[in-house]
Formats: C-alpha cells, structure tokens, sequence
C-alpha cells in the first residue's frame, strides 16, 4: 500500500469506531473508556522514554501511558495505541517520534492518522468551527481560534494545527505561522494577563453562544467566561450556582478601547474565571441581575458540565481504576 491508501484504511478504521460509539458532534471523544470498552488493558505508568505501549499476547491486549505528560498527549497516545489495535497490528513501544513526528514507517502513520481522525474528525471539526461562526469550508482562523479548538477537542495545540492543515482548513503557511504561537501567551490572553494556576491546565472560551452548552472538561481546566454587561443600567453578572468550581478571577473590562472615550449607556464584558476543583457533574449559573434585594431578573447563563480525571489512584500509576474488579476477578 501506498501512504495514501495507508492514511485512508486507517480514517475508516477511525470512522468505523465512531459510528459505534455515535459521539456528540464537536464534543471530547471519551478515548480512555473506549478503550475500556474494547476490553483491552489501560494503565498509566511513569515511561521513561516513551509516551506509550500497545501489546497484544494472544486474545489479551494492553495499553500502557506515560502519565508523567500533559492530559492532551496522554489522550492522543491513547488513541494512537487503540489505532495499533483497531488496526490489527503487533506490540509497539512509542516514544514522541512515534506519536508526534512525521514519520515513514507505515505502522506508525497508520496509527498517527487514526488518533487524528478519532480525536478530531472532520465532521467534529466543522461542528465546532460552525459553533464559533466560521464557515467551515473556508474558515479563516487565527492562533487563538485554533487554541480554542484544541480545547473543546482535548488535543494539543500542535496536534489541531497539525490535523486542521490534513484536513484542509488551513494554509501551510498559516500553520507554520500558528504553530510558533506559544498556548501558554494564548492562555494569558484569554485570562486578561493572568497565568493559569496550573500551567498545563486548558483554558476554555466562553460566550454568550455556549449557553446551555454541556462541557466535559478536565478537572483543573479554567473556565473564562465573558459576558456582555451594562453597568449603567444597574445590571450585573452575578454567580448563582457553582459547586465544584472555584471563581479565580472576576473583572469588567469597559467596551471601548483606551482610544475612544467610553460611550454613556456602552455595554462591557464582564470576565469570570472558573476552575474546577474536583471530578464530577456540576452546573454553573449565572445571572443577569439589579444587585440589590428584590432585584429584576434580566438574563441567565448556564453551563452543564462534566469534570473529568484519569481513570487512575491518586499516585498516578497503576491499571485504571474501573478495571481493578475485573482484574480481582480474573
Ligand atoms: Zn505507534
């Protein structure tokens, strides 16, 4: 098989997963319990020189995680090593070249372009470049649209650059250009200046549009939210409910720039950041309102959101936690 041909059984093979698995479109795919699912061994190790393993004994099969590395790249070798599965291949021991490099060795490629293809589809891609209101054949995105992206997806930075370019929606010259982008000055921006407490944590975007949205998020993950405010008319954004998650950062920042001087009555955006603090399900409210008793109702803004952790102790190793009976049992 050519690399063409290769790349295209190993985009079947993605697509074949995900028609079972009728995920919602533009959200996470949950690759740690599909990979449960499939029966197959997952464990979380600290690898010395390698992010990942996939070994197959038989009818008895085995994933191993570096789970020293970043929660993205830790999900992008789990797809990368269920692809070896899915697609029938022997042992592999993977280190970064493996997984992340541009490489020959048609194994690899076959499941670099599986793990693309599961954790970030062209239709999941779209959904969310459609969301943000960008046409989706010609979308012209910038570095933090593209950060953005990678959040809602739960990949890195440089895997969305990299599949965004695969599937057309960005010039070589413009990924080259968005890569050298560092998401930790995106992160800043999105946090009005402030460095994430944790700075391997995502940093999500948020809006009037995802209202109602449901979030499935990291536990640690910031929440910015940005709403429209008109404090002279005696309205404001207060939180309402939002158990789980703790308010690290709240500011109003007015609608005019220090250029032109800020119109009477000019709506502002109000920021509030949000981190969540524990695994769970949670919804976050806020309200629109005269902050004063007895004051009017103007607006609301919910989010329903699910605050995942790896399926793993506390320590951070060991064969996932939803195995352990199983694996008593055996
Ligand atoms: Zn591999």
């Amino acid at each position: 098989m050519n690399r063409r041909q290769l790349q295209r059984e190993a985009v079947l093979a993605a697509e074949y997963v995900l028609a079972d698995l009728d995920p919602e479109p533009g959200g996470r795919i949950p690759i740690f319990d599909l990979i449960e699912d499939r029966g197959i061994w997952l464990s979380f190790q600290p690898l010395d020189q390698l992010l990942g393993v996939y070994q197959r004994v038989g009818d008895v099969a085995g994933i191993a995680i570096n789970a020293a590395r970043p929660i993205t790249l830790q999900r992008f070798t789990a797809a990368h090593e269920l692809g070896h599965h899915e697609l029938g291949h022997r042992s592999h021991l993977d280190d970064s070249r493996n997984i992340e490099a541009a490489t020959s060795d048609p194994n690899e490629l076959q499941a670099q372009t599986f793990a693309a293809s599961l954790l970030m589809s062209e239709m999941s891609v779209e959904s969310r470049l459609e969301h943000r209101g960008h046409d989706p054949d010609r979308p012209q995105l910038t570095a933090l649209d593209v950060y953005c992206l990678s959040v809602e997806l739960g990949v890195s930075y440089q895997a969305a650059v990299t599949q965004l370019r695969n599937l057309g929606k960005i010039t070589a010259a413009a990924a080259q250009r968005i890569y050298k982008r560092k998401p930790l000055e995106i992160k800043q921006q999105l946090l009005g200046g402030r460095r994430p407490d944790n700075v391997r944590a995502s940093v999500w975007r948020l809006t009037p549009a995802d209202n109602e949205r449901h979030l499935v998020i990291d536990v640690g993950d910031e929440l910015a939210v940005g709403l429209p405010e008109m404090r002279s008319a005696g309205y404001e954004w207060g939180l309402h409910r939002s158990s789980g998650l703790t308010l690290v950062d709240d500011r109003y920042e007015p609608a005019a720039s220090a250029a032109e001087p800020p119109l009477i009555g000019g709506v502002g955006t109000r920021g509030l950041t949000l981190r969540s603090h524990r695994p769970g399900h949670t919804t976050l409210e806020l309200q629109l309102v005269q902050p004063w008793e007895g004051g009017d109702l103007a607006d609301t803004f919910t989010l329903d959101i699910t605050s995942t952790a790896l399926p793993v102790s506390e320590l951070g190793r060991g064969i996932s936690v939803n195995q352990h009976a199983q694996l008593l049992a055996a």
